[in-house]
């Protein structure tokens, strides 16, 4: 049985920010159109995350956001009930709403102006009220990153943990090494190596001719999800 916190962040990435003119979704999609087709199942089922041949990450949000938020049912219903007959923006509703219930605003994050792996943009204002942290969390669901964004949802979370983005992904060899993804770097066993980082090992390998996937340091395996020559026909 999937959890009210899965069925929550399931409600937002499922729901339709709609078509809007800037909107390029027409030709490349629109998240929640996409999200639409797939069960809660199919959500909780997908990878953590994934590493492509190309060497770009991709985690999942739906995985990445059960694992730094709870609900917060209480403060969002208070948030609804102050913007129900609102005309502002949301960024400014959020504002006013803090104000009225005077917390303090801490980080105003949109993901899409950082190095991000995330499958889908994020844009969140935490603030901190009572001696609670909070998480005002805002989805992209559009396809052009300056609409299409679904309203705030107040969460209880820490800016730490929904900032840091981690991951691990494997070597296809016998003994399946693992690459730690940890906020921005490659690391193994805790610690930063170059060898590791997925461009340099995928340089390196251009070099001895290997371009059809992205090889272990150490065994020379495929990486995980990286190995073109599976994909053909697949
Ligand atoms: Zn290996």
């Amino acid at each position: 049985m999937p959890t009210q916190l899965q069925q929550r962040i399931y409600e937002m990435l499922t729901t339709s920010t709609g078509r809007h003119m800037l909107d390029s979704g027409d030709y490349y999609g629109r998240n929640w159109e996409k999200n639409q087709t797939r069960s809660i199942e199919d959500f909780i089922a997908e990878p953590v995350a994934t590493l492509d041949e190309y060497g770009s990450l991709d985690i999942s949000v739906f995985h990445h956001l059960n694992s730094c938020l709870f609900l917060a049912p209480e403060l969002d219903a208070e948030y609804v009930e102050f913007t129900k007959s609102s005309e502002a923006g949301h960024l400014e509703d959020i504002a006013d709403f803090l104000e009225s219930i005077s917390a303090t605003a801490t980080a105003s994050v949109n993901t899409y102006n950082h190095d991000s792996a995330l499958s889908q943009v994020l844009q969140y204002q935490c603030f901190e009220v009572c001696g609670g942290e909070y998480i005002a969390l805002q989805i992209h669901q559009g396809a052009d990153v300056r609409g299409g964004y679904t309203r705030p949802v107040i969460f209880a979370g820490s800016f730490e943990d929904i900032a840091y983005e981690s991951a691990r992904i494997y070597c296809t060899g016998q003994e399946r090494h693992p690459y730690d993804w940890s906020g921005g770097e490659w690391l193994s066993d805790g610690e930063y190596s170059r060898e590791l980082q997925i461009h340099h090992l995928i340089e390196e390998a251009r070099k001895v001719g290997v371009t059809e996937y992205v090889p272990c340091y150490q065994c020379g395996a495929p990486l995980e999800g990286t190995d073109s020559r599976q994909k053909v026909g697949a």
